[in-house]
């Protein structure tokens, strides 16, 4: 946390933190003071800085954040599957329905692959014969 105070010498505006003890404060002024956050008249017409930090370049970490987000997701994924008994019968019948999906899908393509390797068998017992 900062705190905002006019020099006592030439009124330019200081900022300086007031949560790492006491600090010695210079203004371009030449002038320097000792800020002790404990004493109070330190805050007499100080103001606290209260802008919120500037916020990072956020295109370069949209990758970053993205990825974590998935990692998030997965978490997420996980710890439903773990609290299953717990969670609230809505999301339960979500889970199924997404699990019978996958499971419908892992079964066509069984299919698929069972039709191709038999379609193949028989190519080739027809060229024995
Ligand atoms: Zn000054």
């Amino acid at each position: 946390m900062y705190l905002i105070k006019p020099c006592p010498t030439c009124g330019k505006k200081l900022r300086f933190p007031i949560n790492k003890g006491k600090v010695v404060v210079k203004c371009v002024c030449g002038n320097s003071f000792i800020a002790d956050p404990d004493d109070s008249l330190l805050y007499e017409g100080g103001n606290f800085d209260l802008k919120p930090p500037k916020k990072n370049k956020q295109k370069k970490h949209e990758a970053k954040y993205l990825k974590k987000n998935l990692i998030e997701k997965i978490y997420s994924i996980k710890y439903k599957l773990q609290n299953y008994k717990i969670l609230p019968a809505a999301e339960q019948k979500k889970i199924i329905s997404i699990l019978i999906i996958i499971a419908s899908l892992i079964a066509i393509l069984a299919v698929i692959i069972f039709s191709f390797s038999a379609f193949s068998t028989a190519k080739n017992n027809s060229l024995v014969i």
